[in-house]
């Protein structure tokens, strides 16, 4: 839908034409300028002449990837639907590894797959030396039962993708078909990595394992995820943390079981988990400084060794999660429910076990990588529409893949309440605005050739 009735300068026509592009309307945008080009021709073509001659003038260097991605639209959209369609889980993405091989294969890349199972990586090799940069996409889906309305709606009972990496992959192998396209232009290589198992299943360390991070060596590397709690057309990004890290605990609280009626005979670990839950929710606010890399802690679950209403149990379980932006917090706010479980549970006679997992570390963006890359993509997009200041406490292991490689990890807005895409990551009727696809890929195309394509300015 367009508004726009009025003939902007030139500079910014220009500008607003790369937007209509970027936010997917590049279609009925051209159309819509086509009709009045008939009503307004003498002014018009004027216009489109300077317009011309500007275009001509900046494009000795640069590569029209607005139109090599809007070639690939169909491609792109279908791709991602038939992902959709066939979402596999963690390390069984055998069918989406295979098809990603295929395509990879027939743009001439250099395919390794079973890196970490069912992981793929594709080399792009330059013509010329220069920078390896490394652009990761996620391929996993979800244990949920879909509850979209869609024609291309999961075909396998149990299994979704409800965090969007369908988009990536389509989105990453839009972006291989058009870098290669560029070969000849290319000095470095880029290294496509197709990650399996993100979500929670170490997926990234698997690769790392496996090798991903050696020959050749990431100078850089880039990533992205499509955002929900982005609006479409909006693109999030940070210097530092992007995202938390992720870690996990639980408490087991013996006590000593008994009969419900006579709890002065027991020792009940079920008063003293509820002491305790209320204890470790005042961790974060009262003894984190809220300034120390803003955290959530939750308690998630409570599990009796037994579950009845005349039996008071021999212990209770206390399990949660915590989230963090640095190193530093974690370990404290480890620290403290160490202490906390200890300290409530001997005031009650009982006793703590408490076991704390670190899953993912916080995904930390380099400022001089998103500071380049912002620069960058101000060139065809609105400011106002790339969020500096993007931060988010949900978790991902692209945060492996950056621990030592300077790079960026973009958030996509993909929302869009007009269309009743409100739905967030995870749930059954999670889906995005596909029109965020094309922006994905062209902000993708635009990182990439800032670090390999020497006179793309
Ligand atoms: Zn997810
Ligand atoms: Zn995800």
């Amino acid at each position: 839908m367009h508004t726009r009735t009025d003939y902007a300068p030139m500079h910014s026509k220009i500008k607003m034409d790369e937007y209509q592009h970027l936010t997917g309307d590049q279609f009925i945008f051209n159309e819509y300028w086509d009709d009045r080009l008939l009503l307004f021709s003498p002014v018009y073509g004027i216009l489109v002449q300077i317009h011309t001659v500007y275009l001509n003038f900046i494009s000795f260097s640069m590569i029209d990837f607005n139109a090599d991605v809007a070639q690939f639209h169909p491609d792109l959209i279908a791709c991602r639907r038939d992902l959709h369609q066939h979402p596999e889980l963690a390390f069984e993405e055998v069918r989406t590894a295979g098809l990603v091989a295929a395509e990879l294969r027939k743009l001439g890349l250099e395919v390794r797959t079973g890196v970490a199972k069912t992981g793929v990586v594709g080399i792009l090799e330059g013509s010329s030396d220069g920078p390896t940069v490394m652009y990761r996409a996620d391929m996993d889906a979800l244990p949920i039962q879909e509850e979209n309305d869609i024609d291309y709606k999961s075909v396998y009972p149990g299994k979704m993708h409800a965090c969007g990496h369908d988009g990536h992959v389509a989105v990453a192998l839009t972006v291989a078909k058009v870098m290669a396209r560029h070969r000849d232009q290319i000095a470095g290589r880029i290294k496509f990595v197709f990650q399996p198992g993100e979500e929670g299943a170490g997926g990234a360390l698997a690769m790392i394992k496996d090798g991903v991070l050696d020959d050749p060596e990431p100078d850089f590397a880039l990533g992205l995820h499509l955002w929900q709690e982005l609006p479409f057309g909006t693109v999030g990004t940070a210097e530092g943390a992007i995202m938390s890290g992720s870690s996990t605990f639980q408490v087991r609280i013996k006590g000593r079981g008994g009969h419900a009626a006579m709890p002065h005979t027991t020792v009940d670990p079920v008063v003293c988990s509820a002491q305790l839950v209320t204890a470790l929710h005042t961790i974060v606010p009262r003894r984190v400084n809220a300034m120390a890399g803003a955290v959530v802690l939750s308690v998630t679950g409570i599990n009796t060794s037994t579950y009845k209403h005349n039996i008071l149990p021999e212990y209770v379980e206390v399990l949660g999660t915590f989230r963090t932006f640095n190193a530093y917090t974690s370990e404290l706010i480890e620290q403290h429910i160490r202490d906390v479980s200890r300290a409530i549970c001997e005031s009650m006679d009982c006793t703590a076990q408490v076991q704390v997992k670190h899953l993912t570390i916080p995904v930390v963006n380099h400022p001089d990588v998103v500071k380049k890359l912002r620069r960058v993509f101000c060139r065809f997009m609105d400011e106002e529409l790339l969020d500096n200041t993007a931060r988010t406490m949900a978790s991902e292991d692209m945060s492996y893949l950056l621990e030592d490689i300077p790079g960026m990890f973009l958030l996509i807005g993909t929302a869009n309440p007009a269309k009743g895409l409100t739905y967030g990551h995870h749930h059954p009727r999670f889906n995005i605005d596909e029109a965020a696809l094309p922006i994905a890929a062209r902000l993708m195309c635009e990182a990439l050739a800032s670090y390999v394509i020497p006179n793309h300015c």
